[in-house]
């Protein structure tokens, strides 16, 4: 194997060669405790500092409303029970969330369900996009929250979060967004979103893993999940990872320089994996919306043909792919996302995610739809079911047009 291509940026990306320079000073040599009075506390507080403006400057919110976390994981947890808790004595226990939500939202959902929470979990259409609509009919008397995702990280589906803000806000309900797949590629303003809390993550901007912000609405009150020396504005106790969120500082402002520049050139060469794929390979479809995705997300599906397999052969080829998101591609149930778009079981089996990156050039692309080409056909041969899948699909075809 001599090529390696990495096309599984929603996974996780490479720490930035600038974002590893400047963190690497915050290990050995800047190594204070940020709460320390010291010179030594006061360079590490300054960081953090420093780090929490562009954090900030990237979202437009402001300083005094980032909050330091352990990634988009904690997050999503912080915003959902930290809000429930605070307004459960208020008679609010009901909670809005959709049904394609990352684990971090949907396994936290469930678990406030045991302790007898309810929960809504709202459809979306074929493309995996929610309507308003049912988020408004959804919302009671008694509901504390709604959490729906910026994008998702399978299908890259975008959703209506500005139109899902404005009506949470005009029935005063708490709005919070994982926005872990879609900051740094798409416009994300807290502001023009109207959301109240907002989910990071440093390892999907090219900074370091175990490190992530949550937006904290100035006003907004939380229940800390994690008790101690008051860090964080008291919402997340514990000494700072310093270094990480330099890290994730850093990553941060190149995000902002970069966004609109990687946007375009991602979004030409996905397009072209896109049209490419669809055209050289026969019974290849494109989940999740044609227009509102990331610009860096493509995912297919092959009709009689198993997405772990094609992972292994494409490994063997030297290139990443996913079938899902990382967390869920080692389980064998088929994607949540993709059974909620209304693929059946099968399809949601025969689906692959490639997510571009920085480092993906055309010549990428090119070496992608060949390998995927020869392993799709490899994989067809080796199938009993092939032929007869193909005939069936056929007539579905000529029966639904
Ligand atoms: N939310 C979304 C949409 C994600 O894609 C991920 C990671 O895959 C997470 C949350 C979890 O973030 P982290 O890995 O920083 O815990």
């Amino acid at each position: 194997m001599n090529r390696r291509i990495y096309m599984d940026s929603s996974a996780t990306t490479p720490v930035d060669p600038e974002v590893n320079r400047v963190m690497t000073q915050y290990f050995a040599e800047k190594f204070g405790n940020a709460s320390s009075l010291h010179s030594y506390g006061r360079e590490a507080f300054e960081a953090v500092q420093e780090s929490r403006r562009s954090v900030a400057n990237l979202i437009g919110a402001n300083v005094e409303e980032i909050t330091f976390t352990s990634g988009g994981t904690e997050s999503d947890n912080l915003a959902i029970v930290g809000t429930v808790r605070k307004l459960q004595r208020k008679g609010k226990d009901h909670i809005i969330t959709s049904s394609i939500e990352h684990p971090a939202v949907l396994e936290t959902c469930r678990s406030l369900e045991e302790e007898g929470y309810k929960v809504t979990y709202l459809p979306v259409d074929k493309y995996g996009v929610l309507n308003p609509e049912d988020v408004r009919s959804a919302i009671s008397e008694s509901t504390a929250l709604i959490t729906v995702m910026h994008a998702n990280n399978e299908i890259g589906s975008i959703e209506p979060i500005k139109e899902i803000g404005e009506i949470a806000k005009g029935k005063g309900v708490i709005f919070h967004t994982d926005a872990v797949q879609s900051v740094g590629k798409i416009p994300t303003d807290v502001n023009e979103m109207n959301v109240d809390l907002l989910s990071i993550s440093a390892h999907k901007i090219y900074g370091p893993k175990g490190v992530g912000a949550l937006y904290v609405r100035k006003g907004v009150a939380l229940q800390p999940l994690i008790h101690g020396g008051g860090h964080e504005h008291g919402f997340r106790s514990g000494t700072e990872n310093v270094a990480g969120i330099v890290g994730l500082g850093v990553a941060s402002d190149l995000a902002r320089a970069r966004r609109e520049e990687d946007a375009r050139r991602l979004g030409a060469l996905r397009d072209k994996l896109v049209e490419l794929v669809i055209r050289e390979i026969e019974e290849s479809y494109l989940n999740g919306h044609p227009t509102k995705r990331l610009p860096n997300n493509a995912n297919f599906r092959f009709t009689g043909v198993e997405g772990e397999s094609l992972i292994l052969d494409l490994d063997e080829k030297g290139i990443a792919a996913s079938t899902g998101s990382a967390c869920s591609s080692k389980k064998l149930e088929p994607s949540h996302v993709l059974m909620a778009i209304g693929l059946n079981e099968v399809e949601a089996h025969g689906s692959l995610r490639l997510s571009l990156g920085r480092d993906n050039t055309e010549d990428d692309v090119d070496y992608v739809v060949e390998s995927l080409k020869a392993v799709v056909q490899k994989l067809r041969a080796m199938s009993p079911l092939w032929g007869k899948t193909i005939e069936l699909e056929r007539w579905r075809k000529q029966l639904h047009g």
